[in-house]
């Protein structure tokens, strides 16, 4: 790319970084007046759509003008494609979408907008929205999933298992999670990890635990009945084990469920490595899960559970579940992370950290800090 071309998206992307949130709403105002049907296909609170949106615009404009990086955005713009099916947005909508970018981006310009800016970034918004558009007409599987729920319990005042079970089973890899959308919340996509694997029964369950203020988590927890239908987009996520590498894996209250779907598939096969689990919760009655990891371990010689809780004992508000020593499981007190690093070391282990974007920035740091090879350190997106 010519250096003046590379300059204008630089340019560009530092404007808009200037107020991301304003830059989406006028996007997004500009495609409803250019075709008011768009306004139906999304939430009436628009956050979370605004905040992705930047992001990926922002992303485009940091790799296009760079060296390296072409492909895997391409696939990254294909995947987006394939994947905003399940909004009901049709090949059409990508011009709507083209027109509202550029004349966006031509307003943000201001005097900086003349021929030579305007063909940089009308040719970097055409791959964009081509890509997309392309991938969206061409994608193989369908745009979404449905399932019944068939179970829901409460486990604490915040933590619900829901159990569904799908007309046709769901692609996706053990480890990996899915975009969800259910009744109480429609429009609104959020992503939950399956705590078991996929299977020919088209089973699923997730564990959901209820953030203060949340729009959907509270809405599962709270509301979620059975006979409830909920709708499932593609699975994502790379979190994986390799064969040949002892395993650390580091759980954070939910962040439980991609693991032990990782658990039950590696139960199933006679090679699995070696691996330590260490399960964390605030306190020690919230560690929900513990007797179904003990009963994996107990059959599998290869697995070796630590239960980690911040505190000794647990409030008033939690009704007494088996603890760690009465399930005979180790029981360290303090943060995961701390419990990981004083437990030994693990250079030579590939390591798989899910819970809390604070957690999972914590602990892989401590991590990288006590040895651990940053690139044997799995974990899915921190939002
Ligand atoms: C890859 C991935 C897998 C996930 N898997 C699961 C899962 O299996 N089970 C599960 O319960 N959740 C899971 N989540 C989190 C889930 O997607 C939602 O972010 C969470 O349920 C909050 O959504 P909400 O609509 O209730 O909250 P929102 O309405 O989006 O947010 C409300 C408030 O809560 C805060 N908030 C949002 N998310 C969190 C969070 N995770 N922790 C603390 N505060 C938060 C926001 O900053 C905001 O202040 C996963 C997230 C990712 C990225």
């Amino acid at each position: 790319m010519a250096s003046h071309s590379r300059h204008t998206l630089q340019h560009l992307r530092t404007l808009i970084n200037g107020d991301p949130d304003r830059f989406s709403a006028n996007v997004y105002t500009r495609m409803f007046s250019i075709d008011p049907d768009l306004r139906e296909l999304f939430p009436a609170v628009m956050a979370h759509q605004r905040d992705a949106f930047f992001r990926v615009i922002d992303h485009v404009l940091e790799v296009v003008p760079a060296e390296s990086g072409h492909a895997e955005l391409i696939e990254f713009l294909a995947q987006l494609g394939r994947d905003h099916r399940k909004y009901g947005v049709l090949p059409e909508h990508y011009g709507v979408m083209y027109q509202a970018l550029i004349s966006e981006f031509a307003a943000v310009m201001g005097d900086y907008w003349d021929d030579e800016a305007a063909q940089t970034v009308t040719q970097a918004m055409m791959l964009t929205t081509g890509v997309m558009r392309g991938a969206a007409e061409t994608a193989p599987h369908p745009a979404l999933w449905s399932a019944e729920v068939v179970e829901k319990y409460r486990i604490t005042r915040d933590l619900a298992v829901v159990r569904l079970i799908t007309d046709s089973p769901l692609r996706f890899a053990p480890g990996q999670y899915l975009e969800v959308q259910v009744p109480q919340r429609p429009k609104v996509w959020r992503d939950l990890s399956p705590a078991i694997p996929p299977n020919p029964a088209g089973e699923l369950e997730f564990h959901v635990r209820a953030v203060q203020g949340g729009t959907v988590s509270s809405a599962i927890v709270g509301e979620t009945r059975v006979g409830d239908v909920w709708y499932f987009a593609q699975g994502h996520g790379t979190l994986h084990i390799e064969p040949d590498r002892p395993v650390l894996m580091i759980a954070g209250g939910t962040g439980l469920a991609p693991l032990r779907a990782l658990l039950i598939e590696m139960s199933k096969r006679a090679d699995s490595p070696a691996t330590h689990i260490f399960y964390g919760m605030r306190h020690p009655g919230e560690l929900y899960d513990l007797a179904v990891l003990r009963r994996i371990a107990s059959t599998n010689p290869w697995l070796t559970v630590t239960a980690v809780s911040e505190e000794t004992t647990d409030p008033w508000w939690i009704t007494a579940m088996a603890t760690p020593e009465s399930l005979g499981v180790e029981h360290r007190i303090g943060t995961l992370a701390d419990a990981v690093i004083e437990s030994g070391t693990w250079d030579d282990h590939q390591v798989l950290i899910a819970g809390s974007p604070k957690m999972i920035e914590t602990t892989r740091r401590r991590l990288v800090i006590a040895g651990v090879r940053a690139s044997r350190i799995q974990h899915d997106p921190v939002v």
